[in-house]
């Protein structure tokens, strides 16, 4: 029983079923039911069986008992009792049946030919303080035996008592033999139930199990196309699934909606601002008898503005990849030349050493050259941003057969884990006052992804805190015609 039930036990961690989970406990459920079940009909008909077994035996004995008198009387010559006896009980006895007589002194008077008085049935069952008058059930040793002991008259005469024993060990032997091999049936019975219940009710589950797939895989990006398809369920399900289908319809219209507000509200903002930045250069570069606090509310005034409008164009040029109205100029571009040209310029502007390593080979890719170089400034701006000016900020151009990589490592902050898998989310900037501090929007690497993506292209990260990160976009390498 144990071993089927470590058996069940591995099917589920085999599975990896959650002990806590729907289809774990209805399937616990099912098959303690069965087990109960079958376990109660198997117990049952165990008792049933014997009740009977023991019941047939006890009436045989009984009619014999009853009857013996009679016989003595029919077997009996010229009225000698003792000659009665004598045939009738050899007449009854069989191999299992034993009878004997005791006068009232306690001495045999006769008996069955096949015992003796020192046969061992007999001292045994001497050894009982009283003999049942009605047939019961008596174990000695390893025998069980229907006994039964009445007083012996006949015609009036009193010839002590007559004593009856039926051994039914043997078909005992049978009945158990038959008892175990039902309850073996029963264990295997419940062993397949068991398996049988596990998978119908994995089945039943699997419709659900899909729809949390699907809920689980859906971004923001593909709410248009997630649809769960379902075609062999129950009702029920299929219901859920339609009302879930449903939501996300809805879910992707007002997400539509939103992106439609914000591309729509930079695009209107975005034509103002510039006109202010406008005025507010023309201010600072005309303004000679500005005062010293006038000159730098100006400053701050542009630089906001400035970096406001920035904020609304990497807006636009989020909402115009997500309608897929992002174009991109795609031509053969040699990265070697790009990514020295983007050291050279983010060195200059930051005064920071950035060490340039690049592959001994000419590298293509068919890229916009604008955005992905919008990309690399971004990253490297990031490197430069969150480390400190003695450590070191590397770019690093590498080729394999299929893809170019060029690798972004800096050996500042670093971005734990739990940061790692939300770092591309739009907004999303590491809560640390370190890099809060730190001017941004959070837009930079959203865009810097979109862009990639957009460019058939991947961008990963690799980073611990406090060692730094490395930055990588992976394009496909184009090969030019020989
Ligand atoms: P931000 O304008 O805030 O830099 P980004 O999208 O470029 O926006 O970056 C998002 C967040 O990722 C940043 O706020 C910062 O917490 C983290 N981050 C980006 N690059 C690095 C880096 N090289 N090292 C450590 N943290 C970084």
């Amino acid at each position: 029983m144990s071993r089927a039930f470590r058996g069940v036990i591995n099917y589920f961690t085999n599975q990896r079923i959650s002990t806590s989970s729907l289809q774990f406990r209805l399937t616990l459920e099912l098959v303690v039911l069965s087990i109960m079940g079958l376990g109660g009909v198997a117990f049952w008909a165990g008792w049933q069986m014997e009740q009977n077994l023991v019941y047939a035996h006890k009436q045989t004995l009984e009619y014999i008992a009853m009857g013996f008198p009679d016989r003595i009387k029919l077997y009996s010559e010229m009225g000698m009792l003792e000659v009665g006896l004598e045939r009738t009980i050899n007449k009854v006895s069989t191999s299992g049946l034993l009878v004997w007589v005791k006068s009232d002194r306690g001495n045999i008077v006769a008996h069955s030919p096949s015992m003796d008085s020192s046969s061992p049935a007999i001292l045994d069952m001497d050894s009982l303080a009283q003999v049942p008058a009605k047939p019961s059930v008596v174990r000695f040793g390893d025998r069980y035996v229907v006994l039964c002991g009445n007083p012996l008259a006949v015609n009036d005469r009193a010839l002590g008592m007559v004593y009856l024993s039926l051994d039914i060990t043997e078909d005992r032997q049978k009945f158990n033999s038959a008892l175990s091999r039902l309850l073996l049936v029963s264990m295997l019975t419940i062993v397949i139930l068991t398996i049988a219940i596990a998978r119908r009710i994995r089945k039943a589950m699997q419709p659900l199990e899909q729809m949390s797939q699907v809920a689980s895989a859906i971004s923001a990006d593909d709410l248009k196309q997630a649809q769960l398809q379902l075609h062999r369920a129950p009702d029920e399900i299929l219901g859920l699934a339609t009302a879930f289908n449903q939501m996300l319809f809805r879910l992707s219209g007002s997400w539509e909606q939103q992106r439609q507000f914000v591309g729509n509200v930079s695009h209107e903002l975005r034509t103002p601002l510039t006109i202010v930045l406008g005025y507010l250069q023309s201010l600072l570069r005309r303004g000679t008898n500005l005062s010293a606090y006038q000159k730098q509310a100006l400053e701050t005034a542009t630089a906001e503005t400035e970096r406001t409008i920035r904020m609304l164009q990497d807006l636009l040029d989020l909402a115009r990849a997500d309608s897929g109205n992002l174009h991109f100029r795609l031509n053969p571009i040699m990265l070697n030349t790009l990514v020295m040209e983007v050291a050279a310029m983010s060195q200059k502007v930051s005064n920071r050493k950035i060490a340039v390593s690049i592959a001994d080979e000419d590298v293509f890719t068919c890229a916009d050259r604008d955005r992905l170089q919008q990309v690399l400034i971004n990253l490297v701006d990031n490197a430069i941003k969150y480390s400190s000016m003695e450590q070191s900020v590397d770019l690093v151009l590498e080729k394999s057969e299929k893809y170019a990589m060029i690798h972004v490592c800096d050996r500042g902050i670093g971005i734990s884990l739990q940061h790692q898998n939300r770092i591309f989310e739009r907004f999303y900037r590491v809560d640390e006052s370190m890099t809060r501090s730190r001017d941004g929007t959070g837009l930079g690497l959203a865009i810097a992804k979109s862009l990639i993506e957009g460019m058939e292209g991947r961008i990963t990260l690799r980073s611990k805190p406090n060692e730094g990160s490395i930055f990588t976009i992976i394009l496909p390498v184009w090969n030019p015609p020989l």
